[in-house]
């Protein structure tokens, strides 16, 4: 048994367990969407820029 890295649960880690290291498919999921949406992203060093405004 390993924590699920997303909820910090006992994960079954073992080929029955097709989601592991994670407890269910679930938090697999939510996981991957997280990464998806940047939530993980690297700092950037960038400065925000205002919305350009470019005509159509
Ligand atoms: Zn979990």
């Amino acid at each position: 048994m390993v924590a699920c890295p997303r909820c910090g649960q006992p994960a079954l880690f073992a080929p029955a367990n097709p989601a592991r290291p994670f407890c269910s498919p679930r938090c697999k999921q939510v996981d991957f969407g997280a990464w998806a949406n940047e939530e993980y992203r690297v700092p950037d060093a960038t400065p925000e820029l205002p919305p350009d405004d470019e005509p159509a």
